[in-house]
């Protein structure tokens, strides 16, 4: 977050320094769909559209891919790396038959519970009236320092919690259930909620992004008709285990301790048609046979919903290890090739994902730095921590 708007790597890392740095060139409205890669499996550089037109860059050192979970195992099958069945039926060339590309897709899953506040005198509840709508909307917009009811953050406290399964596994000091607390705000009359979001963060259901070698056979080029998404969640039964433990610990925490007991809570329980037979606050009705295909796949009781996205990672240690490790993030096989994305990681963070994408990519720029050091001019100052202008 940067003065209460939400950032991105654009805005974080490039924006600032697009139109200074010489040796950068970012090329918009660009989707590569293969990598060029020569008789002797060095990556020579891509193809791409821009605006529908076919266009080639060619590389003077590496290819980084960084296009994200999905898109990454596509683009490297696109291009001939992958599992050599699926590629040929798919009429593309094999230059790196690895049946692990696509392969242990790790996902956080989780649901939302809803709680109604139904003691809205508490002054810490975030609520602005319809008559001061336009006043607080102009508190956030004049300023550079954004402030007022738009600019405060509906995610509140977060808890890290060890399941009884990661106790049983010899990780009590590894949490692998998160709830974060969310109050959504209210805008003039109606009922304030609060939401919980109960995640797990270490799932054992493991799935896969495939590729619809058919359609691609046919020419389809969308990658968002030729991915074939399974995430499996849920498949893992004690998946299922964990998260009910969650669940019954966030109510209890709203239902039984006195802060929340003084904002007169219900829960509201409303479980989809599918579930509404089921005893309300049983096992079952919590997700229970989730696992056995019995309720609608990851939509059943409670609304089950994939959390933060998909994440892939090459790296599968029973079958074929696709990055390198002593080089990292190298696709092994091939000269002059990354993967650097949320799909290089190994296991799915205990929290949001994006933070530790963020420092593998550091990671791989000091990397690469130290690589090509010798060839590289280095900055013409670093600047000290001292001699830099002090914050507003
Ligand atoms: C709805 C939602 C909410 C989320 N909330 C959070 C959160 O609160 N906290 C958190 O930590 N994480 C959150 N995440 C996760 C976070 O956004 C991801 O973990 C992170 O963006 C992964 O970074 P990445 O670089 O691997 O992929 P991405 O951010 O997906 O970047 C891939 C980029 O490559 C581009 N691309 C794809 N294919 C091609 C191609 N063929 N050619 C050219 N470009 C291509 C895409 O347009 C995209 O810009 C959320 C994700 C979603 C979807």
């Amino acid at each position: 977050m940067r003065n209460g708007e939400r950032e991105s790597s654009y805005t974080a890392y490039l924006k600032g320094i697009e139109s200074s740095r010489s040796s950068l060139l970012i090329l918009r409205y660009c989707e590569v769909d293969m990598i060029l890669i020569n008789m002797g499996n060095v990556a020579y550089g891509v193809r791409y559209k821009r605006h529908g037109i076919p266009q080639i860059a060619h590389v003077t050192k590496e290819i980084i891919v960084s296009s994200g979970v999905i898109s990454s195992p596509l683009l490297l099958m696109k291009s001939g790396i992958g599992p050599r069945t699926q590629l040929t039926k798919g009429g593309i060339p094999t230059k790196v038959d690895s049946i692990g590309v696509g392969q242990n897709l790790h996902n956080h899953g989780g649901v939302t519970l809803l709680f109604s506040v139904n003691n809205p005198k508490l002054e810490l509840l975030p609520k602005v009236e319809k008559r001061a709508f336009e006043e607080d909307l102009g508190r956030y917009h004049d300023s550079i320092w954004r402030h007022g009811f738009f600019a405060r953050v509906d995610f509140g406290p977060q808890a890290f919690i060890v399941s009884g399964r990661a106790k049983g596994e010899g990780e009590a000091n590894h949490p692998d259930l998160q709830i974060i607390y969310r109050l959504k705000p209210l805008l003039g009359d109606g009922q304030l909620e609060i939401q919980l979001h109960v995640i797990i963060t270490r799932m054992k259901s493991v799935g896969s992004v495939g590729f619809n070698s058919t359609s691609h056979f046919e020419g389809e080029e969308d990658d968002t008709k030729l991915a074939i998404i399974d995430d499996k969640l849920f498949t893992d039964s004690t998946d299922v285990d964990v998260l009910i433990e969650g669940i019954k610990l966030a109510i209890k925490i709203m239902e039984e301790t006195t802060p929340f007991q003084a904002m007169k809570l219900s829960y509201n329980e409303n479980p989809p048609e599918l579930c509404k037979s089921l005893p309300p606050r049983s096992d079952e009705a919590h997700g229970g046979d989730m696992q056995n295909g019995k309720r609608a796949g990851p939509h059943g009781c409670f609304g089950f919903e994939t959390e933060v996205p998909f994440f892939t990672s090459y790296t599968n240690k029973q079958r074929t290890t696709l990055l390198t490790a002593q080089k990292i993030y190298r696709v092994k096989g091939v000269k002059k090739l990354r993967v650097v994305d949320a799909s290089a990681l190994p296991r799915t963070p205990n929290s949001g994902i994006f933070a530790a994408t963020l420092m593998l990519a550091e990671k791989t720029v000091q990397e690469i730095f130290k690589e090509h050091v010798s060839e590289m001019t280095p900055p013409a100052v670093i600047p000290q921590p001292q001699q830099l202008e002090p914050s507003l």
